[in-house]
């Protein structure tokens, strides 16, 4: 087999040892004679499975008792519109961060269902940086204030949480975690709602996990569809019609790993070393450029570009030829990006910077 490193976006790398297993379970699972993808999502089988999805992930991040813990469909998209659908509670107003093309997604559906504020942006200065708290004008009156913890596109991350604990009583933050969740400790009672698609850091395309506070479910706008309907996925373990029970089974072996390697404490310092080594050379380097404020630099996605755009695709060819696939950058952004997700060894980002490292030499 071809041994190569994948830098995607998302859908992206996935733990060798994780697809593994799935391949070896594949036609049987557990001696049930059915591959999981063939069982009732009702049966015994199935039902362990999303329970021990469920137990790992609540132990990964120590999640509190009075949180639900959701697996559904439509991925982090379909969040764009069930949050406010479902947290509003009779209010017309919601405050939100915009920090990129997430956040500017998020803020564009929101609007169907209410009024955003736009209570930060860093559109000043394309999307480079993220907003302090103290130059966040939020509304007395919002029902829940949004934020992307992590931009894929931009790469840039918020390093700390927004406090909301002046802002009185019951106005929830909101964070779509798509691409950072389970790289970092997290503290859930600091939010109202989490939200993440599972491409990048937990599994397959089309999930997306919701952890929320149990006290904001029970209304939601007219028309709610019954599926997008917290409170009923709640009361149904996410089952209120047929969950993506293949992906779910994934997620789950996803979990199992992260425990093995020793949770998410030892992940993130994994993270912060890979991290690391590829910030240390774009900043040694006139060669290579990182367009993101140094404070609010990403773990996971890595944009750089070339000081000479005309060798973009020669370095893209190069890398290819070695293996180091899919750092082209978004189209919006140019250059490369280096999606260094959980699942990616520090190997890989070892042989992207050696590659670098040469590259800039020879064309120095
Ligand atoms: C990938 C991503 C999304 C969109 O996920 P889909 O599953 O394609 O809907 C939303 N937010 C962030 C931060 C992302 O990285």
């Amino acid at each position: 087999m071809t041994h190569i490193y994948n830098f995607s976006a998302g859908p992206a790398v996935l733990p060798k040892s994780v697809l593994q297993r799935a391949s070896e379970e594949m036609l049987d699972w557990h001696g049930s004679g059915m591959s999981v993808m063939e069982m009732s999502h009702r049966g015994k089988e199935f039902i362990s499975i999303a329970e021990k999805a469920e137990y790992d992930l609540r132990d990964l991040i120590g999640i509190p008792q009075n949180y639900k813990v959701l697996f559904l469909q439509g991925g982090a998209s379909s969040q764009f519109a069930m949050v406010p659908m479902n947290l509003l509670r009779g209010k017309n107003d919601a405050d939100y961060i915009n920090t990129g093309q997430w956040s500017q997604k998020a803020i564009k559906e929101a609007k169907k269902y209410c009024t955003v504020n736009v209570a930060a942006s860093s559109e000043d200065r394309n999307f480079s940086y993220a907003p302090t708290q103290n130059e966040w004008q939020l509304s007395p009156n919002a029902a829940f204030v949004h934020y992307t913890s992590n931009e894929t596109i931009g790469g840039v991350e918020f390093n700390w949480v927004p406090d909301l604990t002046n802002l009185g009583d019951n106005i929830p933050l909101v964070a779509d975690m798509s691409s950072n969740i389970l790289s970092r400790p997290l503290d859930v009672t600091q939010f109202g709602l989490i939200y993440a698609g599972a491409q990048k850091n937990i599994g397959p395309a089309g999930l997306a996990l919701v952890i929320v506070r149990e006290d904001l479910l029970g209304i939601t706008v007219a028309g709610t569809p019954s599926i997008f309907d917290y409170q009923l996925q709640a009361d149904n373990h996410s089952m209120v019609n047929t969950p993506p029970t293949y992906a779910i089974y994934i997620m789950g072996l996803v979990f199992e790993w992260l425990k093995d390697m020793g949770g998410i404490d030892v992940i993130e310092q994994t993270n912060i070393n890979k991290a690391n080594l590829l910030y240390d050379l774009l900043d040694s380097t006139e060669f290579y450029q990182c367009p993101v404020a140094t404070a609010d630099r990403s773990r996971m996605n890595i944009p750089f570009t070339l000081s000479n755009p005309k060798l973009d695709n020669e370095f893209l060819k190069q890398a290819d030829n070695l293996g180091l696939i899919q750092l082209k950058g978004h189209r919006s952004v140019g250059g490369m990006r280096a999606s260094i997700y959980n699942a990616m060894p520090i190997a890989g980002v070892s042989a992207l910077v050696t590659f670098m490292k040469e590259f800039a030499a020879h064309h120095a």
